[in-house]
């Protein structure tokens, strides 16, 4: 996504890009393809974003695709059992606008609704400096409760950040809560795409050949060599020469094609400073439905969330005119078929690395047994785990003065990927924000002028203004 936004930004700006790409499809991390086993399109796991994505959404626009997202203002807290707490926004002003369903979750009691929200009080001002505590001290130190952490701060920071609270740095953390919870009900909202992840990223593409510009696939850059005039880039054996590079691969990648010369030894010392930490995605089909949802999130055990992906597909089928349009929040009857087709995702999902796919879709059948009880009737079709062992890096105390700007010692060589330096965490919308920024850094060495593709982040709203 970080190469395919600085692509399309470059190209309308009126440079020529040519697009290497190892793989034989785009999105990178955020994609999708045809399983082998069982011929289905996955999604290598469910994305999603929220409203304050605002140069994600920008990208979208750009490319044509900001249709096909679905928005939803509404979060579902399913507790073990089914009993369910669902999170909207009311017409009080920004930061109360969900205070009144936060007040009814049944999933908090009342000390851990007071605990929350003196934590809340203390994030909304501002975003306190990274100074080597972790969240989960933060929380401590702010007199949370065991269930509070466990029920409210893991579920939403362990999925917005992919890492354990006690290795999340204090910044990351504070800036998801304001961000989703405090600024606006706009910024918190959460979109699903409800096309393959493939098909979404693939329209940059077509965005980059209508400027003139090549995608090459299966084209895998091994090594660079910067020179006055121009950068040198070896792919598949072959070396072809351009103005300027933009490395957007992860940063383990850029590590393995550095030159062996002093020059590269700070960058080099910097990746190194980077670790990372899985996301699986368990993939399930069923015979008939297990639930009425679109998606939920699922308290205290291990798999975290749920997507109704055929309920997603159908929302989607009717959107097109295929069947008749219905509310999201209302429909209860099936999605597309008898059957169902679901998605359960686990973030920071390092006590999954060594299991194998049986011992995955088990735990997942049980503990689905225990949030939808339709399921313990249903009969498994068929099931797809994907483990990505090394999905985000981790947003640790202290890693984000090793996050690289764009430049690079080598003028004409550019840095982009969700791990630089871009203020956001390992998300789509750091990923296109890192994109644009080396866009702006290229044309800026182009011309000598300032050029701009970010955009500005969504205004707080309500009470929330008087933070800035
Ligand atoms: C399982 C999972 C779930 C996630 N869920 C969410 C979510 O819900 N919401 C969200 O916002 N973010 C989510 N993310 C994070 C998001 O996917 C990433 O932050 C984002 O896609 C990173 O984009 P990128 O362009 O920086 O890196 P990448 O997507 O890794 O792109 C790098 C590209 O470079 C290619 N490449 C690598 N080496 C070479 C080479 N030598 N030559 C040519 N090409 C090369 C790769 O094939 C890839 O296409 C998730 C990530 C994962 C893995």
């Amino acid at each position: 996504m970080a190469g395919l936004a600085a692509g399309c930004a470059l190209a309308e700006a009126g440079f020529r890009v040519t697009l290497f790409e190892r793989r034989p499809y785009l999105g990178g991390r955020a994609s999708s393809y045809q399983h082998p086993g069982t011929g289905e399109i996955v999604d290598n796991c469910q994305h999603v974003l929220l409203g304050c994505c605002t140069n994600l959404l920008d990208f979208y626009r750009r490319t044509g695709v900001q249709d096909k997202i679905r928005w939803y203002e509404k979060l579902t807290f399913l507790e073990p059992g089914g009993r369910a707490s669902v999170i909207a926004p009311s017409w009080l002003p920004a930061p109360l606008h969900t205070a009144p369903a936060f007040l009814r979750a049944d999933c908090l009691s009342l000390r851990d609704k007071m605990a929350i929200s003196r934590a809340m009080v203390a994030l909304a001002p501002s975003i306190p400096a990274d100074e080597g505590e972790t969240f989960l001290d933060w929380l401590k130190r702010h007199g949370q409760t065991a269930q509070a952490i466990e029920r409210f701060w893991k579920t939403i920071l362990v999925s917005a950040l992919n890492e354990d609270l006690d290795r999340v740095s204090v910044p990351y953390a504070a800036q998801v809560v304001r961000e989703s919870f405090l600024k606006s009900a706009a910024a918190g909202r959460m979109g699903i795409p409800t096309v393959p992840l493939t098909e979404l990223y693939g329209a940059a593409g077509d965005y980059i050949r209508a400027r003139g510009g090549e995608i090459q696939f299966r084209a895998g850059v091994e090594s660079f060599r910067s020179e006055v005039f121009g950068v040198n880039v070896t792919t598949n054996g072959q070396e072809q020469k351009f103005d300027y590079l933009v490395l957007a691969v992860p940063f383990d990648g850029v590590a393995r094609m550095l030159p062996d010369t002093p020059s590269a030894a700070p960058l080099a010392a910097a990746l190194g400073q980077f670790s990372t930490s899985p996301i699986t995605g368990i993939h399930l089909w069923f015979d008939r439905q297990i639930s009425n949802l679109d998606h939920a999130v699922l308290l205290d055990r291990t798999i975290q969330w749920m997507f109704h992906k055929s309920r997603l597909i159908d929302a989607r089928n009717a959107e097109a005119g295929n069947h008749e349009a219905r509310n999201p929040d209302t429909r209860e009857d099936d999605a597309g078929g008898n059957g169902s087709y679901v998605e359960l995702v686990v973030s920071c999902s390092r006590s999954l690395v060594e299991k194998s796919k049986t011992e995955i879709v088990d735990l997942a059948m049980k503990e689905a047994h225990e949030f939808f009880p339709g399921a313990r009737e249903a009969k498994l079709l068929k099931s797809i785990v994907i483990k990505e062992v090394h999905a985000t890096y981790s947003p640790r105390p202290g890693i984000d003065q090793h996050r690289p700007k764009p430049d690079t010692v080598w003028p004409r060589v550019f840095l982009a990927g969700d791990w630089t330096a871009t203020g956001w965490p390992a998300t789509m919308e750091g990923a296109v924000r890192s994109g644009y920024l080396a866009a702006e850094a290229v044309a800026r060495f182009a011309s000598g002028k300032r050029a701009s593709f970010l955009v500005s982040d969504l205004a707080p709203s309500g009470l929330m203004k008087l933070f800035g």
